[in-house]
């Protein structure tokens, strides 16, 4: 009895995380995640997790990293559990990969960014609209996608260079319930409809930094019992896509909540090389924790 209501109340308790990727330092926008989903958590007495999504090992430094966990001291915020890095963690998101690869779902990608490239100026040039996702970026072309197996492994086998892509048509075919999310963010209020065809076929795994975002954010979302996945309205509709991998996946669906974002002085969003944006530079000038709160409206 005494075990079962413990299991309960893990279950019940709401747990937040905070993922930044340490290919730069943060800014204003991240400001106002990390301490949104700090203020949430605590409004629940709930966890605050923090996540490095460090698996782009080409922009990722220790360095950066360090940066961010100074920050985040300076802003007050500590944390509950010890870091989790996505690096320390490939093999959890290759076993997933397999699992789709045995599946049917997804299919090794050989055309390189500037064949793509090609494709779509070849094909934009005679007038053609080629799907582009949310994001503005064209989808994937078809041809990889009905590849014969044995071509497929011989081109493996022999080394080609290749990532892993999502199958989104085969992928949908086998999504039996309505896919959709609840929303309590800042756009659009309640149970919001997934739309993932919207993006091609994803990758899934690239071909030159292990795994991708969406994989790998689905999967620790999972394993770290999140329960509210706080962040900025520029993931909104990445939303779908990690919908449909959930589904795929056999894993729970935490509520989403997407926040406005930062934007700097010409209305454009914050980047990482958003120096006078950034929270070391405005520490530099003498603002406070408190100023950092004010800053991005809190
Ligand atoms: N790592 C992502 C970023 O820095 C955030 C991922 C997420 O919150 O889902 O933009």
């Amino acid at each position: 009895m005494a075990e079962e209501i413990m299991i309960a109340d893990i279950r019940q308790k709401s747990r937040f995380r905070f993922a930044p990727s340490p290919n730069g330092a943060l800014h204003l926008g991240h400001a106002l995640s990390a301490l949104l989903n700090h203020d949430m958590a605590a409004a629940e007495q709930g966890d605050f997790l923090l996540r490095i999504e460090d698996i782009d090992i080409n922009r990722c430094t220790p360095e950066l990293e360090r940066a961010i966990l100074d920050d985040l001291h300076w802003l007050g915020l500590g944390w509950d559990g010890p870091v989790r890095r996505q690096s320390e963690h490939l093999a959890h998101y290759r076993a997933a990969l397999d699992r789709l690869i045995a599946e049917d779902l997804a299919y090794p990608a050989f055309l390189t960014r500037g064949d793509v490239k090609a494709q779509v100026a070849a094909a934009e040039q005679v007038g053609a609209a080629w799907p582009r996702d949310p994001d503005g970026a064209p989808h994937y072309p078809g041809e990889d996608r009905g590849l014969d197996a044995n071509v497929r492994g011989r081109r493996i086998a022999a080394g080609d260079r290749h990532a892993w892509r999502l199958d989104m048509q085969a992928a949908l075919a086998r999504i039996k319930q309505p896919l959709a999310w609840t929303e309590s963010g800042e756009a659009e209020r309640g149970e919001i409809e997934a739309d993932p065809s919207a993006w091609g076929d994803i990758v899934l795994w690239r071909a030159d930094a292990p795994s991708s975002y969406h994989l790998s954010v689905v999967l620790d979302d999972a394993l770290q019992g999140i329960t509210h996945v706080v962040r900025g309205l520029d993931l909104y509709h990445a939303t779908s896509v990690h919908r449909l991998l959930q589904v795929l996946l056999g894993l729970p669906a935490p509520l989403y909540h997407h926040h406005r974002l930062v934007l700097a002085d010409d209305g454009r969003k914050l980047s990482k090389s958003n120096g006078d944006a950034g929270l070391a530079a405005l520490r530099d000038t003498g603002a406070s924790p408190l100023d950092i709160r004010r800053l991005v409206g809190l």
